[in-house]
């Protein structure tokens, strides 16, 4: 249906009323002929440009131009209309008082019903304000974004479907290293510790997780965020406050940071088991002395006995040599005493050991060993193992004293063959760890006379006085717990340890 029949179906409506809708409407309406040629402009345009519509009249449309408005623009603009097609864009403006504004411009051809354009129809408004606003918006997004990339830290912004709405360098560098949206093991990891929540709505801050990494030894982060909630900018909830909640995660790696941490650690506990291992043999030399000084002592106790009963017998006087054996006895059982009292005491409390932990450590401290013996290590340990309720310390002396043992057997055998295998079980009652290595073994006989202190199957010109089997056992024992030497192991050496579930 084309214009004028469509006027001519609303006789209600007078053509007056056309003409005044025009010329009260709050937009800037001007009408040209095909030259541009200002015909008409309403009161609005009158307010919007400063000229009053007289001063206009007969006037090209371009007396509004600021002449800084790229050629283009109007090429385009003029090829549109001159298509009869509706042309709309920002061209800067120039008031009759010079001053600049910012106009946002239809211009409609108006088409006779013979299909020729008679005149432009042009519609105006100043969007100076508008524009400022939108500006300062991206320059204050485009400054926040350069001071968020220039933070070393990965910081990345949620939606509450996980999807990530805003990143930084730091964060695209993360990409790179740990593949497509690093985020979301990140955010699983969080959960885990923080619940499926991630404490909402409060703000977290240095919480440490850890991301298993495909290629990589697996990496340490330290995590902070803040919950950030923004008005729903869509139409259908400008009547209706609606909230949008984002979550503000800072990442820093803290791997370095983390595996200095550990390497500390690792040097304090190695010695400490050195220190351990002074106090041990101390204590092994002294019991040692303490063992090899009774048998004489206690000859010189038989002595002084018989000597006494052969007197009560004979009732004969008091011998002169019974009352030297009798101070040689006296000042023997003293010395025994003195080398007793010497003896470190092991005062350890009993607390909660994860021994899976235990042995990780203890093989971490041996690698270097492992690897200049060409030692492979088979560790399998049982997941989630029970802590047992024990002395850390005794149990770390005894695993380290059957590795170093196992150690020492590989290295003696000469074989080819060089493993050693490293496992935990977990039992209903109990907790087992089994210590294998492809050494020599030892014979059917020796397997229960290798507990006994002083036996030991190396020579004499060796460092061992056979006490580490003994002493093992004794922690063993301690922990009410059981220890030995597996029969049933083919080649090399099995020790099964027990220990009860704390
Ligand atoms: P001009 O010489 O006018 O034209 C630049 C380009 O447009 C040239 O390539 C030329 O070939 C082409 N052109 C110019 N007139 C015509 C024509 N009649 N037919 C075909 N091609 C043509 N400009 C503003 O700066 N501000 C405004 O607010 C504004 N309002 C307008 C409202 C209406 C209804 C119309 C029809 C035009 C309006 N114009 C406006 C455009 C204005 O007419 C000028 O084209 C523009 O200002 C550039 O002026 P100029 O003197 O620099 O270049």
């Amino acid at each position: 249906m084309d214009a004028p029949n469509r006027l001519q179906e609303v006789p209600d409506l007078p053509l007056e009323a056309f003409r005044l809708a025009v010329e009260q409407a709050a937009l800037a309406i001007s009408i040209t002929d095909t030259e541009a040629r200002i015909l008409y402009a309403n009161p609005a345009f009158e307010r919007v440009t400063g000229y009053s519509a007289g001063e206009v009249l007969g006037h090209k449309e371009s007396i509004l131009s600021y002449k800084v408005t790229p050629a283009i623009v109007y090429e385009t603009m003029w090829a549109q209309l001159l298509r009869q097609r509706t042309w709309n864009g920002l061209l800067v403006n120039r008031r009759k008082d010079g001053s600049r504004y910012l106009a946002e411009l239809t211009i409609t051809p108006v088409v006779n019903a013979d299909g020729v354009t008679t005149h432009y129809l042009g519609l105006h408004r100043d969007v100076t304000d508008m524009h400022r606003l939108e500006r300062q918006v991206q320059n204050q997004k485009a400054l926040i974004e350069s001071v968020v990339d220039a933070v070393e830290a990965a910081i990345v912004l949620l939606d509450e479907q996980d999807k990530v709405v805003l990143d930084n360098q730091g964060y695209k560098k993360l990409i790179g290293e740990l593949g497509p949206e690093p985020a979301h093991p990140l955010l699983a990891a969080l959960r885990e510790r923080l619940g499926p929540g991630l404490g909402r709505p409060r703000d977290f801050s240095q919480i440490e997780v850890q991301i298993e990494t495909a290629r990589r030894e697996p990496r340490w982060f330290s995590c902070a965020g803040a919950w950030i909630e923004e008005q729903d900018a869509s139409a259908d909830a400008f009547y209706e406050a609606r909230r949008r909640r984002y979550l503000l995660l800072t990442v820093q790696d803290i791997t370095s940071f983390k595996a200095q941490q550990e390497a500390i650690r690792l040097n304090g506990l190695r010695a400490l088991l050195a220190e351990q291992e002074r106090i041990q043999s101390l204590r092994e030399a002294l019991s040692g002395a303490v063992y090899q000084l009774q048998g004489p002592i206690n000859r010189l106790a038989a002595a002084v006995r018989m000597l006494e009963r052969r007197q009560e017998r004979d009732s004969c006087r008091t011998d002169p040599l019974m009352a030297n054996l009798e101070e040689a006895l006296r000042s023997g059982n003293q010395a025994l005493q003195t080398l007793q009292d010497c003896i470190p005491e092991a005062d350890e409390g009993v607390q909660s050991v994860d021994l899976n932990e235990l042995l990780q450590d203890l093989l971490h401290i041996a690698t270097p060993d492992l690897l200049s013996e060409g030692i492979v290590v088979e560790w399998q340990p049982a997941p989630g193992l029970p802590a047992i309720a024990g002395r850390r310390q005794q149990l770390s002396n005894l695993f380290k004293q059957l590795l170093d043992n196992a150690v020492e057997a590989i290295h003696e055998s000469r074989r080819p063959r060089r493993e050693l295998k490293v496992a935990t079980h977990a039992h209903p009652d109990r907790v087992e760890v089994i210590i294998e290595d492809s050494g020599p073994g030892i014979p059917e006989e020796w397997r229960f006379k290798v507990f006994e202190p002083f036996f030991t199957t190396k020579g004499a010109e060796d460092r061992h006085i056979g006490m580490g089997l003994t002493v093992a056992q004794e922690v063993v024992a301690g922990h009410g717990g059981l220890i030995e030497i597996d029969p049933s192991c083919g080649e090399g050496c099995r020790v099964r340890v027990q220990l009860p579930r704390g």
